[in-house]
């Protein structure tokens, strides 16, 4: 299943700056261009979610190396 390419122009992350999201389909997750926070699709539903977004500005530490490829 994928997103539908429409709504995926639509869609943009809930901080302030609004950024556009690259939407990775194999890991299910939307990616803000600005502010690198990943947000998780679930059954085709984006939970763009400040409370629920893993990364971001405050956690760059954790980011890289720990994508796991399947
Ligand atoms: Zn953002």
């Amino acid at each position: 299943m994928a997103l539908d390419p429409q709504l995926l122009e639509i869609l943009a992350c809930p901080d302030t700056h609004h950024a556009p999201l690259d939407y990775d389909s194999q890991a299910q997750t939307l990616t803000c261009t600005e502010c690198g926070r990943i947000f998780e699709v679930r059954d085709d539903v984006p939970v763009l979610l400040l409370d629920e977004a893993r990364g971001g500005p405050a956690a760059e530490d954790a980011r890289g190396g720990s994508a796991p490829q399947p």
